[in-house]
């Protein structure tokens, strides 16, 4: 089973559905089972419903900050 960072790393493409079939299964299946990452995976959903709608300028400050501490988090 993959770790958190493996499958955070992959939670984009897995929403954009551009993730390989392998890997696909590999997330969901992590999804499935690890709270911490079911709670990134509502937020990055939350945050693409709300990038479709406005321009990132517009996204509120928590949720910006809450971004940029993701992406620390994953060493990008
Ligand atoms: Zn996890």
């Amino acid at each position: 089973m993959i770790g958190c960072t493996e499958a955070i790393r992959q939670l984009w493409e897995y929403l954009d559905d551009t993730v390989d079939a392998d890997d696909r299964v590999l997330v969901e299946e992590h999804l499935a089972r690890c709270r911490t990452c079911c709670g990134e995976l509502e937020f990055a959903k939350e945050l693409r419903r709300m990038l479709s709608r406005r321009s990132s300028d517009d996204l509120p400050a928590d949720v910006l900050q809450r971004l940029s501490h993701t992406i620390e988090e994953l060493g990008t």
